[in-house]
């Protein structure tokens, strides 16, 4: 993996993220997505495979493992 473009750290660790995504009007939140996580920035990063996969889940419009309530806060 070569080096951020944002911060230039090349220290990275592999993780299990959770994202929440805007589909179609209606956001999504997504469990357990393995990322590339930058240690010096924290930015996430998909493979293309995995990013490919999330986008197909949830324009598939696939029963979702379960809700969730979220508050929205205006900053
Ligand atoms: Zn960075």
């Amino acid at each position: 993996m070569s080096k951020c473009k944002a911060c230039g750290g090349s220290e990275f660790r592999r993780e299990e993220v959770k994202e929440v995504f805007h589909v179609n009007g209606h956001y999504a939140l997504v469990e357990h997505i393995p990322a590339t996580v930058r240690m010096q920035c924290g930015e996430k990063t998909f493979d293309a495979e995995t990013a490919e996969g999330i986008r197909k889940m949830l324009h598939e419009r696939r029963q979702p493992a379960r809700s969730v309530a979220m508050d929205v806060f205006a900053y």
